[in-house]
């Protein structure tokens, strides 16, 4: 039995993204030959709380906004995933979102199952002030189900260590003493890890080094095209330029620019800290997100939103290499277009794992109150990201499957296990 077996009684979570998501693993979990019990238990998130969270805005009158924390899973220890501040956010994508952090942290092999949050804003139409108070009310309504041992929240989408802090503060609050471990991605001066803000973008580029040197390809010049310039995009960017690559484009939420010569990252990077967004910026030529995903290019990163890579497009992409910053950009039926056409793919459970590492790394930290220095946990990102990579490579040659197929049997393979072995309760 599956989640499409029961259309008659398909929960409201069941929307085109979280289908997907649940297609994705049914079919890796059929080459896997996965145990039906544990099946079941896969297709359907552990738990979900939907909350309505009232503020006074800055004019004075109370809003009230959806809030979602959902738990895919807990086998191995507590539930990971971010908290994502957007427009878009609803049920069926935050379970989707879950789900993929369950995946994403088997793989890469952390104590971690898979959770995710969101509130449904628009977090660059309100001030801090109004986006502290909906933090604060959002961990207050979800507080029976966050703690260092329950589920820690870290940054998504429209959320950022400020949002991190702010969370600790209301849980350290209503506890009566600090709680540091209750989320990651926190500012280092409360007890966040070194390199995690640059985490996510740098276990990109670590994994396009790898499929590099496995296509034979060198970074030295190498034209790498970024859709996204938040957090992933601009850190990706800058990896990508340390390497020795040359990053031809760049785009956020209303468009980028090109320039064939090369963008000079930093001064991007700058820009954007000073003006908020890519808009107005002279480095190039403007061009549209459609446009930067079709360029000539070697390497190309969506580091934004979902549902990017479509039936339509996957036609017109021409890039040998797509590094997956963001979660979902691929729809499923793209993937066989993709891969008849000689693309390598390096999937988002893959590709943007380095984020949830460093944050491991942070609750390890935490835990042992001991911290390290910066070289310590790029050196321990890089290597378990470049074993992720190698394993997911060896399983996609040997089983004759692609890198996406080879990541979820990998990750849902551990999680199995676990399951199998702890059995169910009563
Ligand atoms: N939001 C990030 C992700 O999608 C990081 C999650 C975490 O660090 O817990 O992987």
């Amino acid at each position: 039995m599956t989640a499409s077996d029961h259309s008659a009684y398909r929960p409201e979570y069941c929307t085109p993204i979280y289908d997907m998501a649940v297609a994705q693993f049914e079919k890796a979990a059929a080459v896997i030959d996965l145990d039906p019990n544990v099946w079941q238990r896969f297709v359907a998130p552990k738990r979900a709380l939907m909350v309505s969270v009232p503020i006074r805005m800055e004019d004075g009158a109370i809003r009230v906004f959806s809030g979602y924390r959902v738990h895919h899973d807990n086998t191995l220890g507590p539930s990971k995933g971010g908290v994502r501040y957007h427009p878009d956010v609803n049920l069926g994508e935050v379970c989707a979102l879950a789900m993929w952090m369950t995946w994403k942290c088997a793989l890469v092999g952390l104590p971690f199952g898979g959770a995710k949050g969101g509130i449904r804003c628009d977090p660059h139409a309100m001030s801090r002030l109004e986006l502290q108070r909906l933090t604060r009310r959002y961990t207050a309504e979800i507080l029976p189900i966050l703690g260092p041992d329950i589920d820690v929240p870290a940054p998504d989408m429209g959320t950022n260590e400020q949002t991190m802090a702010w969370m600790m503060d209301t849980y350290s609050q209503f506890k009566g003493y600090a709680v540091p471990g209750v989320v990651t991605g926190k500012p280092i001066a409360i007890g966040g890890s070194q390199g995690r803000n640059e985490a996510t973008g740098r276990g990109v580029v670590y994994t396009v080094l790898e499929a590099m040197r496995h296509l034979g390809m060198r970074p030295e010049g190498a034209r790498a095209a970024i859709q996204g310039f938040g957090n992933v995009g601009s850190n990706t960017a800058k990896a990508l330029a340390e390497a020795g690559c040359t990053v031809i484009a760049i785009s956020d939420v209303n468009g980028g620019v090109v320039n064939d010569r090369g963008l000079d990252v930093a001064d991007a990077i700058s820009y954007v800290e000073r003006h908020g967004s890519l808009d107005g910026y002279s480095g190039g030529e403007a061009l549209t997100n459609t446009e930067l995903l079709e360029l000539p290019c070697d390497v190309l990163v969506p580091a934004a939103l979902s549902a990017q890579i479509t039936k339509a497009n996957a036609e017109r992409l021409r890039c040998r290499i797509v590094a997956e910053g963001a979660n979902g950009p691929t729809l499923l039926e793209a993937d066989p277009i993709l891969q008849s056409r000689g693309i390598f793919v390096i999937p988002d459970i893959l590709a943007n794992a380095g984020g949830v590492t460093v944050s491991y790394f942070e609750w390890v930290q935490g835990l042992q109150h001991l911290f390290w220095k910066e070289r310590e946990v790029y050196e321990r990102l890089r290597e378990i990201m470049t074993t992720a990579f190698a394993q997911v490579l060896a399983t996609a040659q040997a089983k004759h499957v692609d890198m996406r197929m080879a990541a979820l049997m990998i990750g849902i393979e551990k999680i199995a296990k676990a399951k199998l072995a702890r059995g169910v309760f009563p």
